[in-house]
């Protein structure tokens, strides 16, 4: 499709708590909606529910889109010309709109005390036209009560007056039309009585005062929209697009929950994500797959690439499955095109958390020795700890296989040639294993498995000259002569 510069799209997280992977899916999509037409990408902060804000969220989700390169446009810091762009610092638009809609009789005050909706809420289940007609409201009371109790209580809140027995179309890009019907549809709280603007309220404000082309979000909101649809009417603006992701289904079945996460050891939020070491691209690569398909068989994309191939039209309606694996894989590759000195940068913190010291020249020879067969940077210790201390027991299948009756003897001979020697590089421990070899009449490999062995306990693992040669001499002539000992 041509760029669109009209495109305007925004991500709008609620800064209740650390953003979570879903979260950083619906700001991928617009981000990769944005820069594929030429459009701008807004970061907005809806912050209006006091009671659910947590300091620090905000922080949080911004650092989560620097983190993986997903830059916006315009947002609370950088500003831009549709600012404020949190919405607690933009009320006073709220407020104009909502008194604008009860002015044109689409939305009500309502004074019902906390009790008396308790007994609705029994009785009738939803707040709908049937029962606002009983209610205390500006429907119902004359119009001097409504002046007075407006006067004397701050207690009220405002609805949406939804219209009844109609029923409101959705058009949505991935969906095509949702038909709601507004006997399922409350009368929805517009502004508390704190004077809050109710998510709905001040978010399709936000977007029409925003310019607004597509709101690209989660399957969670489509049924807010028929509200949002009638709201739009109520005050003549034309809706955006709208574009529901599908949900992010949990390998146990149903939607991903954080419970089920955590059970599973699925990371929830990005920053977890972030520790546990995941390259920021792999992890958008992976969420991209999360719900859009390329239509080839291509799987590996940089962002860029992601920007060229995608469109909304190549996203699915239908659940989409979290695995873990696949996160992995994709990751692995992110990892391999690392530069052996990236990957000693990212993997320094993990191998000092560990409690191990190693100088960069070192890391970086073990990085270029493992790099091809780790799927995380952590792996680097977690999966390749002999290279900062001795095994403490080696690998069962191994010594079965590996360890011969004439192994002790030659690892001890191997050992010795290793102490004599002055420089300890892949190349001299190479040739006097091939020299004992000959000397020995044995094969190579009658030395080299029991060396691996005794000197990572496994019977795998990079190659085995350069992996000495990483582990150093002393450490080398140590291992063997210990595993001497302990295998016989
Ligand atoms: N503040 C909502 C959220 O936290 C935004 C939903 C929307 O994009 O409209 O997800």
């Amino acid at each position: 499709m041509a760029s669109d510069p009209s495109v305007r799209v925004r991500f709008a997280p609620s800064p209740t708590g650390r953003l979570h992977i879903g979260g950083l899916r619906t700001a991928l999509y617009n981000y990769l909606f944005a820069r594929k037409h030429d459009g701008d990408f807004i970061l907005r902060i809806e912050d209006t529910d006091r009671a659910r804000y947590e300091s620090g969220a905000e922080d949080d989700i911004r650092e989560a889109l620097s983190w993986t390169g997903l830059g916006y446009d315009e947002g609370p810091e950088q500003g831009g010309a549709y600012g404020p762009y949190r919405q607690s610092e933009r009320t006073e638009h709220y407020h104009e709109y909502a008194r604008e809609l009860v002015e044109a009789g689409r939305a009500y005050y309502a004074f019902d005390t906390e009790e008396e909706l308790d007994e609705l809420r029994e009785t009738h289940g939803a707040y709908d036209g049937s029962t606002r007609r009983q209610m205390r409201n500006s429907l119902t009371l004359p119009d001097e009560e409504v002046e007075r109790l407006l006067d004397e209580s701050d207690d009220h809140v405002i609805r949406l007056k939804v219209p009844r027995q109609e029923s409101v179309r959705v058009e949505d890009e991935i969906r095509g039309t949702v038909s709601f019907d507004t006997s399922e549809i409350d009368d929805q709280v517009l502004v508390k009585s704190d004077g809050m603007p109710t998510y709905h309220l001040a978010n399709i404000v936000d977007d029409h005062l925003m310019d607004i082309s597509h709101v690209i979000r989660g399957e969670e909101w489509l049924s807010s929209t028929p509200k949002h649809v009638l709201m739009y009417d109520a005050l003549g603006w034309e809706p955006p697009a709208f574009a529901h992701l599908p949900l992010i289904l949990s390998p146990n079945g149903g939607k991903l929950s954080k419970r089920d996460a955590n059970e599973l050891g699925i990371p929830v939020y990005v920053t977890d994500y972030r520790e546990a070491g995941y390259e920021p691209e792999a992890l958008l690569n992976f969420l991209a797959l999360l719900g859009w398909s390329p239509g080839t068989e291509e799987e590996l994309f940089a962002l860029d690439e992601m920007v060229e191939a995608f469109s909304l039209d190549r996203v699915g309606a239908s659940g989409v499955q979290f695995d873990l694996d696949k996160l992995r894989w994709v990751n692995e590759h992110s990892v391999r095109d690392l530069s052996v000195e990236a990957l000693a940068e990212k993997a320094r913190p993990y191998v000092e958390d560990e409690g191990y010291e190693v100088d960069d020249d070192r890391l970086r020879t073990i990085c270029g020795l493992v790099q091809d067969r780790i799927q995380v940077a952590p792996e680097v210790v977690t999966e390749n700890r002999y290279f900062f201390e001795a095994p403490e027991e080696y690998e069962e299948a191994g010594v079965e296989k590996r360890w011969k009756d004439e192994s002790a003897d030659l690892l001890l001979a191997y050992a010795d040639r290793l102490e004599a020697v002055d420089t300890f590089d892949t190349d001299t421990v190479e040739a006097e294993l091939r020299d004992l070899a000959d000397e020995k009449d044995v094969g190579a490999g009658a030395i080299i498995h029991p060396a691996r062995l005794a000197v990572s306990g496994r019977s795998y693992g990079p190659g085995v000259f350069g992996l000495l040669a990483a582990v150093g001499k002393d450490d080398c002539i140590q291992r063997m002569r210990r595993a001497v000992e302990a295998l016989g």
